[in-house]
């Protein structure tokens, strides 16, 4: 079967290419040539998710995923939520998105957060959505030179490292997106 992921970002398509049932032919959106800006206009990162997968079930007619993920920090109301990919701005800078969160952090004690990857998937005319959580919290330093976003300022509730100073391995054992990635290939494996 064939199965859309609907992301450029090639990493992201090897990795869980690596992990999918052999019975799938996992194809991005640059291999079915969908170039243009899908809306990704939703308040919530559930909505993000469906956006993208709806996108591509009506304009392409294809069985599709996608995913879409947050940093929810519990006293900033949640933010940068849906924002956290252009919190400090359209140039979607890592470095300034994390100074900012640092700054609006200053002076509370609450520095607890996580992250949310939300995978939604769409097959015929079935929709499933798969959730992956990581809590943690926001230390006041950046710490460690792996991965990328937020990840030298969050530490996983249980552990002394940030993200960025753990393998990409301990990182995906742990993390939101590994959790929700594997809760779609335990489907994708059941129904097959
Ligand atoms: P996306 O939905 O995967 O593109 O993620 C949106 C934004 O959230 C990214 O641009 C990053 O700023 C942030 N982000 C997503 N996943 C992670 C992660 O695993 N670690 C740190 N930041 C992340």
């Amino acid at each position: 079967m064939k199965l859309v992921f609907a992301t450029h970002n090639q990493n992201k398509v090897r990795e869980v290419k690596a992990l999918m049932p052999t019975y799938i032919e996992l194809l991005s959106l640059t291999d079915i040539k969908c170039f243009e800006d899908i809306p990704e206009t939703s308040a919530t990162i559930e909505g993000n998710a469906q956006l993208k997968t709806a996108y591509v079930k009506e304009k392409y007619g294809l069985n599709c995923f996608a995913d879409d993920t947050g940093l929810e920090v519990e006293s900033l109301n949640n933010e940068p939520g849906v924002f956290s990919a252009r919190y400090a701005g359209p140039q979607k800078n890592s470095e300034d998105n994390m100074n900012k969160l640092l700054s609006g952090l200053n002076n509370k004690t609450n520095r607890d957060a996580q992250f949310k990857t939300a995978i939604s998937l769409r097959i015929d005319t079935t929709e499933e959505l798969f959730l992956g959580i990581c809590k943690g919290e926001i230390i006041t330093e950046k710490r460690g030179e792996e991965g990328f976003g937020y990840d030298p300022i969050f530490q996983p509730k249980g552990f002394s490292k940030t993200f960025a100073e753990m393998t990409l391995a301990q990182k995906s054992e742990i993390g939101h997106r590994g959790k929700a990635v594997r809760l779609l290939i335990d489907f994708l494996s059941s129904i097959s």
